[in-house]
């Protein structure tokens, strides 16, 4: 997809779709994945649609991992987690389901399950 036609992602940008929000300002918008592998399972995204990493504009590369880091300092205060992962499925091969661009931030502790990175 290239453009936000049927864009899941975009629908919840746009409220047209429930999400459970846990932060946003006025670039990005980070939620709950639906299909949670653990505990504070979230999804970060630019809310403007750019379908993979390497599509985003100047502003969205800037500012992105800015909000990644906000969204992850929340997470590690509300699981009361000490470490997080941070992955990205980047294309159709990387096993990239939503063709809206995303980041997967997964609080971690120690001793809980053992997920590691997630991939598709
Ligand atoms: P991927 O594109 O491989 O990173 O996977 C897409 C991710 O989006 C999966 O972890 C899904 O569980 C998640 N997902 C798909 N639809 C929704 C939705 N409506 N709300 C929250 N998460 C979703
Ligand atoms: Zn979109």
């Amino acid at each position: 997809m290239t453009n936000n036609d049927h864009c899941i992602f975009c629908e919840i940008v746009k409220g047209e779709v429930p999400c459970n929000k846990v932060w946003e300002d006025e670039d990005f918008l980070a939620f709950a994945d639906i299909y949670p592998v653990g505990e504070g399972h979230t999804l970060v995204i630019p809310k403007k649609h750019f379908v993979n990493l390497l599509d985003l504009d100047e502003e969205n590369s800037r500012n992105y991992l800015n909000a990644i880091k906000t969204v992850a300092k929340i997470l590690l205060g509300e699981h009361h987690a000490d470490g997080f992962n941070l992955s990205l499925n980047n294309g159709d091969s990387a096993g990239q389901i939503v063709k809206h661009t995303h980041f997967h931030i997964l609080p971690r502790k120690e001793g809980d399950t053992k997920r590691g990175l997630i991939l598709g």
